[in-house]
This record gives structure tokens, sequence and C-alpha cells, in this order.
């Protein structure tokens, strides 16, 4: 049986309401325990590589000054703990740039299938490294849509991303477009693009958080491979913005589809 999540989208609108019923006390609080919870998450994050940086150093300065063997190795870690503290922080500024201009309806048209091009080449490198095989469905016609063509950039690079580091290596991931000639949640036709891997999928039971920030299904794992936990909280947020949604399929053991709704008739 397919697990199938849909990560329903506020409309615009709704944001009023959701002021509206601030004025509840209790969702007040619940606002302000996020509020508090992510900067919690992001003091933690950033502690983390910070510390190990901090170690490293120390040690530098005392037992490891004479040796340039562990002088190298060290100055190697400490690039990638740096770097770690970078991504992440690119990813909180993406994030809240998103967040500011949730409101602003995009108005350019734009073909799709130049940004999913674009967002292939961006991880080329990427499914080198894993041997993964990176599909674009073979269509030549230009998949007009309306939308920020820098911001969907975004959406498919995350999840591209995803696929490929948690598909697995020697895999194959797909990009499928399709037309839908009626969104029952959208009520209107839309441009669906499917990407599909292959990997262990997602457990049902983590699909409706998968969206927030910072949830992880495996931490450890995530860290590992670079990741901020923050990359679908952004996909979220700009498709929100794009009165789009988002829907997840998975089917564990069988792999992971996440499928961008875009309306068609904005
Ligand atoms: P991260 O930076 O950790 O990848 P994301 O917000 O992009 O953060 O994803 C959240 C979590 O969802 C990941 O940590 C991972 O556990 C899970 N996930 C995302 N995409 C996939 C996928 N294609 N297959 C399996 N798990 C996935």
């Amino acid at each position: 049986n397919d697990a199938f999540y849909d990560v329903h989208l506020q409309p615009v609108a709704a944001s009023a309401l959701l002021l509206l019923s601030f004025q509840n006390a209790t969702d007040l609080a619940h606002a302000e325990k996020m509020r508090r919870d992510f900067v919690a998450n992001v003091s933690h994050e950033l502690r983390t590589p910070l510390t190990a940086l901090m170690g490293f150093i120390e040690t530098l300065r005392s037992s490891a000054r004479d040796d340039a063997k562990a002088r190298d190795r060290f100055l190697g870690i400490m690039s990638d703990e740096a770097e770690r503290m970078n991504r992440l922080v690119g990813k909180l500024l993406s994030l809240s740039r998103v967040e500011a201009d949730q409101h602003v309806r995009p108005t350019t048209e734009l073909d799709l299938r130049v940004v999913l091009r674009r967002a292939q080449e961006n991880l080329a490198q990427l499914a080198r490294d894993g041997r993964v095989d990176v599909r674009l469905d073979s269509g030549q016609a230009p998949l007009q849509v309306i939308g920020d063509a820098d911001q969907l950039l975004q959406v498919f690079t995350n999840l591209l991303e995803n696929a490929i580091k948690y598909g697995g290596n020697d895999r194959t991931v797909d990009i499928i477009t399709r037309k839908s000639a009626h969104d029952p949640v959208l009520r209107g036709p839309a441009m669906e693009i499917v990407i599909a891997d292959q990997g262990p999928g997602i457990d049902p039971i983590h699909l409706p958080r998968l969206t927030e920030r910072f949830y992880r299904v495996d931490g450890h794992r995530s860290r590992e491979l670079g990741g901020t936990g923050l990359g679908l909280a952004i996909v979220k947020h700009i498709l929100n913005r794009h009165r789009g949604r988002l829907k997840i399929a998975s089917q564990p053991g069988k792999g992971a589809q996440f499928i961008v709704v875009l309306p068609l008739d904005a």
C-alpha cells in the first residue's frame, strides 16, 4: 500500500485568519513555543560544528603543533565543519528571504524545463560521485508556468539533492513532468513534476512532519550527508507562495516520490 501524504499548503489569504486565531492565548503560546524551539535548534546546529572547531584549534596549538600529518588531517576536518556552518547559514538566509516575500505573487512566465535542466546541472557532480543516473523525461515542448525562476530552481535543487543523497548509490532518479486537467485541491488545471528515487523510502509516520524545520528521519545520516534539515521547509514555503502544493508518496523499501504541483491558471 502506498503511503501518501499531502502537504496542504495554506492559501495566502489564510494568513489573515491565522493572525486572528492567534488572539487565542493557547495559539499565542504555541507560536511562542515554535519560535523558541527554532532559536534553540539553530543555536544547537551552529554550536556543534563550532565546538568541534574550537577543540581542533586547541589541539593544533598544543599536542599537534609539531606533527605535520596530524595538522593536515585536523585542518581538513576544520574546513568541513566550517563548510557545514556556512551551508546552514546559507539555508537560514534562504528561508528568511522566502518568508519575507511570502505574500508577493510571482508574475513571470517561465519554462520549467529550463529550470529542471539547470537543477540537474547543479547536481551533476553529486550524481557522478554517487554514480546516480538522473533522467529527465524526454519531452521537448516548453512547460510554461507563472513563477519565480530562482525560487523554483531552489525547490527542484533541494528535492533532487535529497533524491540523490538518500536514494543510494548506483541507482536512478527520475524527473517526470505531466499535466493534470483538474487538481482536486488546487481546483483547476495543474502541472505536476515528480522526482522519484529508488532508495529506502520514508516510513509513513514521518510524512506529516517532514517539511518542518530541522525535522529529520535519521539525524545522523542527514548530518553525515551534509544535510541541514531545512531543505523541505524551504520547498514548502516557496510552493506556498506559488499557490502550489507538495505531495509525498513513499513505499518503504521501494523509494520516495516528491510531487510538486503548480497551478496552471494562476
Ligand atoms: P536534510 O538537509 O536533512 O536533507 P530536508 O528538509 O531536505 O533536510 O529533508 C528532511 C528529511 O527528510 C531528511 O533528513 C531525510 O531524513 C528525509 N528525506 C528527504 N528526502 C528523502 C528521500 N528522497 N528519501 C528518503 N528520505 C528523505
